[in-house]
């Protein structure tokens, strides 16, 4: 049996369509449970195996802020997460709302860069445990935050600490992994 021209050329469409379904691309998706920090590691899929992984680094919000208190050493701790329920793989976890772009949490965050004192700047935000997938901090925080509004110099900061610290006391997250070494 002679194969034709046309055989040929379903033989090979078929092909490509095969392949162009058996190749793909993926992300493994970490952030750090101290620092904040995110971890993005691509690669190709193809037939199940997995090419080489090209991996960067994304700071978030509260990274940032932490980094302007002074230099950090993190011996960084990655947990998998998800963005969306979507394209979650097993194992993986949902982002802390805190590390997310935008909404009310980078806002609040961003209420705290007003703040001059970096020693308080940093307490308060190792405060915040990365653990938390929902941030039960916000609850009793939200209030201190609100009020950073009205801060305009060192005597308000000074006076909105002495009136709100309680609400940072002793909630350091258990096995934290970072030191503040010397400041900016
Ligand atoms: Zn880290």
């Amino acid at each position: 049996m002679r194969l034709q021209v046309r055989d040929l050329c379903v033989i090979l469409g078929s092909v490509v369509v095969l392949l162009f379904f058996a190749i793909g691309e993926d992300t493994e998706r970490h952030y750090c449970t101290s620092c904040g920090l995110l971890r993005l590691s691509e690669f190709r899929t193809w037939l199940g195996f997995t090419g080489p992984k090209s991996t960067r680094y994304r700071e978030t919000e509260y990274h940032r802020l932490l980094r302007s208190t002074g230099q950090i050493e993190c011996n960084h701790q990655w947990t998998a997460f998800y963005w969306s329920h979507h394209r979650a793989h097993s194992g993986e976890r949902h982002i802390p709302f805190i590390l997310q772009d935008g909404g009310s949490f980078e806002f609040l965050l961003k209420r705290l860069a007003r703040l001059e004192d970096l020693d308080n700047l940093f307490a308060i935000l190792q405060s915040i445990d990365l653990q938390d997938v929902i941030d039960e901090n916000r609850r009793y925080t939200y209030p201190a935050f609100e009020k950073l509004e009205n801060i305009s110099g060192r005597v308000e900061e000074q006076e909105w600490w002495k009136e709100n610290c309680h609400l940072f006391e002793g909630r350091l997250p258990r096995n934290k992994t970072m030191k503040r070494t010397t400041s900016p």
